[in-house]
């Protein structure tokens, strides 16, 4: 990182504030210079862009994002012992960092969002990653703040939020992902590139909004998906029985002998709609 942006290496900054991972935070550090960068070009140009990052830690990624030309980081922290490590980046780049030390999960991200472009990145911590998702994919109020999300998540988690019908791991994040997103896998990270490394192999996942998802209400898509998936082996008509069953089906023009994982995101969204 030293050749990045002249600041120490991060293995000295970890042990010169005691940083030793804590599990119970999903601390699995990036050290590696190239693969934060790699992380951070995954969100295209960050030339006048506002990124939001979550769970900087020790700041490699934060670094590489600074590095590679983001007007502005804010970056929420639950960690307080990673605030003297994050001033030393905020000194180093005067203006440019911003850090909140707090619960990304009770952040308004939203209302912290200036005018020009937002790009959110962030190496998630694995207990919050997902329903951080959720919040950034339900607004009611859509296209939403951000231009894109690149974000890394435990790779099942990864095949989950980019899968389609007919694939194994599709589900209710899948539906809700390809509604309102284009989700693609970027690049696999091993574990032993964390430290301290973690038991499975982790991936970034790059999404986009799309700017005018089929029309729908959240509350519906929930509703029909929750039911359907809860059974997922069991037919459409035996799973959605409490929401309508087999009339809800014809309605929504659906063989009521299908299983959920064989729907759509579009006809899921017909199916909320008949709702
Ligand atoms: N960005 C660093 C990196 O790539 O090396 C650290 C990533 S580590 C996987 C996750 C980070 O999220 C940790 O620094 C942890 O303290 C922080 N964190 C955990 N839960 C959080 C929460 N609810 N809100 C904000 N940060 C959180």
């Amino acid at each position: 990182m030293a050749a990045l942006d002249g600041l120490p290496p991060l293995r000295d900054v970890i042990q010169r504030h005691g940083l030793d991972a804590r599990k119970a935070l999903g601390q699995n550090f990036l050290l590696d210079l190239n693969l934060t960068q790699k992380v951070a070009r995954t969100a295209g140009s960050l030339e006048g862009a506002t990124v939001f990052e979550v769970g900087p830690g020790p700041g490699g990624l934060t670094r590489a994002i600074l590095a590679l030309g983001a007007a502005k980081v804010i970056a929420v922290e639950r960690d307080a012992r990673c605030l003297p490590a994050l001033a030393e980046v905020a000194d180093h780049y005067p203006g440019r960092l911003e850090v909140i030390e707090g619960d990304a999960l009770k952040t308004d991200f939203a209302a912290l969002a200036p005018d020009g472009p937002v790009k959110i990145i962030a190496n998630l911590p694995y207990n919050v990653g997902t329903q951080l998702l959720v919040n950034w994919l339900l607004p009611a109020q859509w296209p939403p703040f951000w231009q894109s999300l690149t974000l890394m998540f435990q790779k099942e988690v990864g095949q989950r939020i980019v899968a389609q019908e007919d694939d194994d791991h599709y589900g209710r994040l899948g539906v809700l992902c390809g509604w309102r997103s284009e989700a693609r896998m970027a690049f696999d990270v091993s574990p032993q590139a964390f430290t301290p490394p973690p038991k499975v192999t982790s991936t970034v996942v790059h999404l986009t909004p799309k700017e005018n998802p089929i029309r729908c209400a959240v509350d519906k898509l929930e509703k029909v998906t929750q039911a359907a998936f809860g059974q997922r082996r069991k037919m459409l008509r035996q799973s959605l029985k409490p929401l309508g069953g087999e009339a809800l089906l014809i309605k929504a023009e659906i063989d009521p002998q299908r299983r959920a994982e064989t729907l759509s995101v579009e006809e899921f969204c017909r199916l909320a709609n008949c709702l």
